[in-house]
């Protein structure tokens, strides 16, 4: 067996970490082993981004500061896959000749051949090929409470700022019955909880006849044994249906939160970067999610200053801020794309106004959620253990009579998820709590980013000292 040792670094989204999962699966079967030392790898790679700008600027950098540890080991190897290779292909050889594979968000299933071929030279291959579903993928996972799976590949929506139909082909669904055997493969290994990830998560076979409805999949893991959580993103507001949050409000593990990017309040708006809803088809899918999953969370993507918006649209947008009143978003000021229909189109809107408006929509957020973290405070929400917050003792040493002498009741900070996705931060007393394990957790703060409690609920004495 080879010992020879590679490095990835990733950009951007969730899915791009599930492929690096997958490409360091395949790279493993090959006989590559991890390092995070890239100063000491045979083979380093980009795992590349395409939504910003900022993330394009920072592969041509890194491949600057990659290209001179070559000039000193001549035999390094640098490969670069994700969208920003799938959009420019060769490119980026041309920009940076250091670069020796350069392969697609579709071709990662081929990189045992490609490796072959590039012991022989620079091999470009980012033509798309039809998804391998036959199997499941060799996949490392990170971490080991929460594993994402991927059910889709590509979007068919053409939303007119977006690169992802480019660079990550048509939408596919993976057979159902396969993602129920990755799912179990991952409780096998020991994960407690899995997000299934696609573009448009809540399309899911939509074009492929006799398979399951993305309801019908949540259904079908929510009787699987041995899991305790299932979570998604990102859904689209046209495919929100009452199939699913039937099965939202149904299921024992499917958690009750849901991101649905509204993007913008204006109807003008969404016509011009075609969503396919109005902003009064949007707030009525935030009525059915707050109508059939009460008490349900619920967030969302918002782009500021997409060419061509007014004040008046802005205004819009901040009212269904208003209206919605969503837990939290990731807000993005618009960034034109190469190649998108929003490239080209007039009336940019200048920085200054974009960098306004963001601050306006940030305050009135910020707000939002400081409300509805506060309101909160004093219910009891069952929290999914993560680990000891930093500075708190290991709950190995609680077990330590050294320990327990030291600190005989002191409680212990600990983080963790509430169904609803609010990281909690809190004090336990008692047995140390293992992470992966459920516990109720009584609320007493609830801040910006962080809600703070005690476990157990009970715990009456721990109050003054809660995060
Ligand atoms: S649905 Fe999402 S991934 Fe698909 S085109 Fe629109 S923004 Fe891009």
């Amino acid at each position: 067996m080879s010992s020879k040792r590679f490095s990835i670094f990733t950009y951007g989204c969730q899915m791009n970490r599930y492929d690096t999962e997958t490409i360091t699966g395949h790279l493993e079967q090959e006989g590559y082993e991890r390092s995070e030392d890239f100063e000491r790898s045979d083979l380093i790679l980009l795992n590349t981004c395409s939504i910003r700008d900022k993330a394009e600027q920072k592969v041509f950098s890194q491949l600057g500061r990659l290209s001179r540890l070559k000039k000193v080991n001549p035999a390094l190897k640098i490969a670069v896959c994700g969208c920003f290779a799938t959009r420019e292909g060769e490119g980026i050889a041309k920009r940076q000749p250091a670069v020796d594979l350069i392969f697609g968000t579709q071709n990662i299933s081929e990189l045992p051949r490609l490796l072959g071929r590039m012991a022989k030279g620079r091999v470009v291959d980012v033509a798309p090929v039809e998804p391998d579903f036959t199997e499941v993928a060799p996949i490392q996972r990170e971490g080991a409470l929460s594993a994402w799976v991927s059910i889709a590949r590509g979007c068919d929506n053409f939303c007119t700022f977006c690169v992802v139909p480019y660079t990550r082909g048509p939408e596919w669904s993976k057979p159902s019955a396969l993602i129920v055997a990755e799912v179990e493969k991952a409780v096998a290994e020991g994960f407690k909880e899995v997000t299934l990830l696609g573009q448009n998560v809540n399309s899911y076979g939509r074009k492929t006849p006799g398979e399951l409805s993305f309801g019908g999949l949540l259904r079908r893991l929510d009787r699987l044994e041995g899991l305790r959580r299932v979570r998604f993103m990102t859904s689209h507001p046209k495919d929100c249906d009452e199939d699913m949050v039937g099965a939202m409000s149904g299921g024992s593990k499917v958690c009750e939160h849901l991101h649905l990017p509204f993007q913008s309040g204006s109807d003008e708006v969404l016509r011009r970067m075609d969503r396919g809803y109005t902003a009064e088809e949007y707030l009525s899918k935030v009525g059915l999610f707050r109508q059939r999953v009460p008490g349900g969370v619920l967030t969302s993507d918002v782009i500021v200053g997409f060419p061509g918006e007014t004040d008046r649209d802005f205004e819009e947008t901040l009212g269904v801020l208003h209206q919605a009143r969503f837990d939290s978003i990731f807000m993005f000021k618009y960034s034109p794309r190469p190649g998108t229909p929003a490239f080209s189109m007039k009336d940019q809107v200048p920085e200054e106004a974009q960098a306004e408006r963001f601050e306006k929509a940030l305050r009135l957020q910020r707000q939002v959620t400081e409300e509805l973290h506060l309101a909160l405070v004093g219910q009891v929400l069952e929290v999914m253990v993560e680990k000891p917050m930093e500075g708190a003792p290991a709950p190995a040493c609680l077990g330590c009579p050294a320990a327990s002498e030291r600190r005989p009741a002191a409680p212990v900070g600990f983080t963790g998820r509430t169904r609803g996705n609010h990281r909690v931060q809190f004090l336990a007393s008692g047995p140390a709590p293992r992470p992966g394990d459920l516990v109720d957790v009584r609320i007493l703060r609830g801040g910006l980013h962080a809600l703070g409690g005690v476990w157990p609920p009970d715990s009456a004495a721990m109050e003054e000292s809660a995060p």
